[in-house]
């Protein structure tokens, strides 16, 4: 996927291909950020006169982790069988590592000419000698990688590790250049430091892509080789519209994209103008235009963005970073946040979504064998009755500020809507009958179509539930049987797939026949070559990100809906992907 290229002689402009994720150009400095690194120490400089303490620091601390890897050697001796040698020599370099030498030595020097602490100079260290090994030909040597990673681990932890906490020490202007980055991870960048992303790992529609696009920051995932070549503080690039990364820019290639740059600003400040317009079609069809939040501070995105409500919160976001689980209490407190600050809109609230990529670190959860087709979503939830209690509780009492749906994950049988439902009844009962405020008539329950067999028996759910939220990025990834996190059959990964866009035909036909309303919350939501036909299909409210909002109004404020029908329809009864993506073609440039 990657295509490196030295753009000139001499130049050390370095080209990498990847997935554009993130509309918009970044331009700062490379920090990089290595997720498998065990820890994270925090970097902080140190005064000319502390770098002797430093240097000290780092000897005792290997000299303590040595004295542990050497009584951990004793007992491998005591060990039978080739086990017990083979685990003998690894600890013996490990040992080696820590006493005199280079590692060491190098620290040393890093504490002496960089003027930082120890913890943060043997990362530092051990990430260069780490890479070293990794681009060794010899697969043995190379996989020893794992190995040196591991005695800087030992060494901060005997430094007594000054762990970091999320990105707090980003420089002005940050690129993060990471192998991947965890969707909790990401949720954690402040975009006001961060000014862009890349991965070397990662899907276009993975939820680290889907949040870095809710931040507005512009990112590349599948960047292979990245962090091979990128170094902390060098300038670095990322076209979030192309998947192009830069590192190190010619002055020419810095000119070019610092156009780009201000000309794409330019095009968002126009489309503000489109705020408070409403998206109707050129022939008066009205369209309702939601964002998808996934932390309560999102919500300011949604409503500079003109959103008209809330079409899909991601409440599992705030069950990330944590050790524990939040109250019921805390849970009231950002739920009737979001509700009150969106004044009326409706606010659409997805119970807990965990597992496959996102994980709530509190809630114990213990991945199966294929954690994607696992006990996730609402079979999680209804596995842990009381965590979903907490959480419908919460939901309930915030429904007394503002209209508020419940919407469940990953439905896959009616019994699970109607467990639900019968859990909700009984719920409101008590609640009600302790004095708790809550909206009345309670808030609708509705189900996402994001699993294909949900989507075949939409009919069924349709007869149980109270709205439809067709997720596009599990029905593709679940339908194509793609990883959607997988950057390496990413180019498979295609919600135009004739199977894909059936499906969701399907589910609308079975919603507009049960008269219940249907939106789409997936990522095609906010790309507006697909909004033709999401609208020719017949859906009239759609939920995207805040950023996506302004250009699929501008989209919607063009269409004549009349004229374009016919081809929508014809659509679905293409069977080559081709053909498809020609009409497509076709229908973006409609008018
Ligand atoms: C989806 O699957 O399309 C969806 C909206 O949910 P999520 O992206 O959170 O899985
Ligand atoms: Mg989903």
């Amino acid at each position: 996927m990657k295509s490196k290229s030295q753009a000139s002689v001499g130049a050390r402009e370095r080209i990498f291909e990847g997935l554009p994720v993130g509309a918009g150009v970044a331009i700062g400095v490379v920090y990089r950020h290595d997720s498998r690194a065990v820890v994270q120490v925090r970097e902080r400089k140190i005064p000319a006169n502390k770098v002797r303490t430093e240097q000290h620091r780092v000897l005792e601390a290997a000299h303590e982790a040595g004295g542990r890897m050497e009584a951990l050697q004793l007992q491998a001796k005591r060990m039978s069988g080739p086990a017990g040698e083979e685990l003998g020599y690894i600890l013996e370099a490990y040992q080696q590592m820590l006493s005199g030498s280079r590692l060491v030595r190098g620290v040393q020097k890093r504490i002496a000419t960089e003027r930082i602490n120890a913890e943060a100079a043997v990362m530092k260290e051990i990430g260069l000698m780490a890479e070293a090994f990794a681009a060794m030909e010899d697969q043995y040597l190379a996989a020893r990688m794992a190995d040196i990673r591991e005695v800087g681990r030992r060494l901060v932890e005997s430094l007594g590790k000054e762990v970091e906490m999320g990105f707090e020490n980003l420089p002005a202007n940050a690129v993060i250049v990471a192998d991947e980055l965890s969707p909790a991870d990401t949720a954690l960048l402040d975009p006001k430091r961060t000014a862009g992303l890349v991965t070397m790992l990662g899907g276009v529609e993975s939820h680290t892509a889907i949040v870095a696009r809710s931040l507005g920051l512009p990112a590349v995932v599948a960047a292979r080789d990245i962090l091979a070549e990128a170094q902390s503080g060098e300038t670095i690039i990322v076209d979030g519209g192309t998947g192009h990364v830069i590192l190190d820019p010619t002055p020419a290639t810095l000119d070019k994209y610092r156009r780009k740059r201000a000309g794409y600003v330019k095009s968002q400040q126009s489309l503000k103008k489109l705020k408070t317009v409403p998206a109707v079609t050129r022939d008066g069809f009205r369209i309702h235009l939601q964002a998808n939040i996934e932390l309560p501070g999102d919500v300011d995105l949604a409503l500079a963005a003109g959103a008209e409500g809330v079409g899909l919160f991601r409440s599992e976001f705030m069950f990330m970073n944590r050790p524990d689980m939040p109250s019921e209490k805390e849970q009231f407190a950002e739920l009737s946040a979001v509700v009150k600050k969106m004044a009326g809109r409706p606010v659409t609230i997805r119970t807990l979504d965990v597992g496959a990529d996102k994980l709530g670190d509190g809630l114990g959860m213990k991945p199966g064998p294929n954690p994607a087709l696992g006990l996730r979503a609402i079979r999680f939830s209804l596995s842990r009755r009381k965590v979903m209690l907490i959480q419908l509780s919460a939901i309930l009492r915030a429904s007394a500020y503002g209209p508020v749906r419940i919407l469940l994950p990953m439905v896959c049988i009616v019994e699970e809507v109607r467990q639900v439902r019968r859990m909700l009844t009984r719920l409101i009962a008590q609640l009600k009958r302790r004095g708790v405020k809550i909206a009345d008539p309670p808030p609708p329950l509705g189900v996402m179509i994001e699993i294909p067999g949900a989507a075949l028996a939409a009919d069924a759910l349709a007869a149980e539930a109270d709205f439809f939220a067709i997720g596009t990025n599990d029905l593709t990834q679940y339908t194509l049987a793609i990883d959607r996190t997988d950057e390496q059959v990413a180019y498979l990964y295609n919600p135009l797939h004739p199977a894909v866009l059936r499906l969701i035909q399907f589910s609308a036909e079975a919603a507009l026949a049960a008269r219940i309303p249907v939106s789409v919350c997936g990522e095609m939501a906010g790309d507006e070559r697909m909004t033709p036909i999401l609208l020719g299909f017949g859906i009239t409210e759609l939920s995207m990100s805040s950023t996506s909002l302004p250009r699929v109004k501008k989209r919607i404020l063009e269409l004549n809906l009349s004229a374009i029908s016919g081809r929508v329809r014809r659509i679905t009864s293409e069977s080559d992907p081709a053909r498809v993506r020609a009409i497509v073609e076709e229908l973006a440039k409609a008018g």
